[in-house]
């Protein structure tokens, strides 16, 4: 048994257990932990149960739950060097110093260099107000140190590089580079029992490098994010829809499709269609001209063109 059960898709958190008998893998933890715990539970999953948790890149929608998941069911968390570096930076307190904080420096100040500031600073009514001021700023600092911590320990922590095969059980894991603005994105190809399950998504476009990776796919976790002209009138700022629209941002409906007519070796039995935007997209517009693209080639009763969704879990699918 060989299956793949997409639990969340899209800019609002992604996270898929694939999985064999005796093997189970999370790619992405995109999703709060309680959230992952949910969807698990509803698909029939167990997350006591999971022996990796893989990460494709250190964007929001990928790394939500990664701390508390892994942590809290101990989980062995895989990241290639630069996503982890990316990762741990992210969570990382900027050191610039709160309002608060800086008030309580400048008590401190105060009270060991200028006698004369601190006897008119100790009027009843500014030292309560200061006093109030200091419980407050330790109380905010406190739990902010203890947070640093917390979030970037992980149980167990493996690194990989893009091109380099390994295995967790029997699944062997292939991750490959993808053009997405991050500092070192990943697809990924699993593989057991004889089949594949191949995952694309958060990518500017199809490189000659992702074609060869997708070959022989029995199932494809393929981007189609969003409709170009509901992009171009839509509601993000001008820079957004730059930066989707880029090299380096998301793979429209249209860039699948052509993927699908012209690259795609035609071997699937499934086509999950993924990361669908909610603002600039339509769930039957990206399955229609997935569609037209296998009918052009006369492959869509050959394959099932499925739509991953952000809201609820899609049906697991067992190859
Ligand atoms: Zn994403
Ligand atoms: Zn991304």
């Amino acid at each position: 048994m060989f299956r793949c059960t997409v639990l969340a898709s899209g800019s609002k958190g992604n996270c898929t257990v694939i999985r064999t008998e005796r093997t189970r893998l999370v790619v992405d933890a995109g999703l709060s932990c309680r959230e992952i715990v949910k969807r698990m539970r509803f698909a029939g999953e167990e997350p006591e149960k999971i022996d990796g948790l893989l990460i494709t890149h250190e964007h929001q929608d990928h790394i939500q739950g990664v701390s508390v998941f892994a942590q809290r069911f101990r989980i062995p968390t895989y990241f290639t060097g630069a996503t982890h570096a990316a990762w741990k930076r992210i969570l990382t307190p900027r050191k610039t110093m709160s309002y608060l904080a800086w008030l309580e420096e400048r008590k401190r100040i105060a009270a060991t260099a200028d006698a004369t500031f601190v006897a008119h600073a100790s009027d009843a009514e500014e030292q309560s107000a200061g006093t109030a001021v200091s419980t407050l700023a330790a109380s905010v600092e406190q739990p902010a140190l203890i947070e640093e911590e917390y979030s970037t320990a992980l149980p167990a922590l493996e690194f990989f590089s893009a091109g380099k095969s390994f295995t967790i059980g029997d699944i062997a894991v292939t991750p490959f580079t993808i053009p997405h603005d991050a500092a070192d994105p990943v697809g990924f190809v699993f593989e057991a029992e004889g089949m594949r399950i191949a995952v694309a998504t958060d990518l500017g476009y199809m490189p000659p490098n992702v074609h060869e990776q997708l070959r022989r796919a029995d199932l494809l976790i393929l981007e189609s994010n969003h409709d170009v002209e509901m992009l171009r009138d839509g509601p993000y700022p001008w820079s957004v829809k730059q930066r989707v629209l880029s090299r380096v941002g998301h793979l429209s409906n249209d860039a699948a499709a052509e993927f699908l007519t012209e690259a795609y070796d035609g071997y699937a039995r499934w086509v999950i269609l993924a990361h669908l935007s909610e603002s600039n997209n339509l769930p039957e517009l990206a399955r229609l001209t997935a569609e037209r693209a296998l009918q052009r080639r006369a492959l869509h009763e050959a394959c099932s063109v499925l739509l991953a969704s952000q809201t609820m879990p899609l049906e697991a699918i067992t190859l």
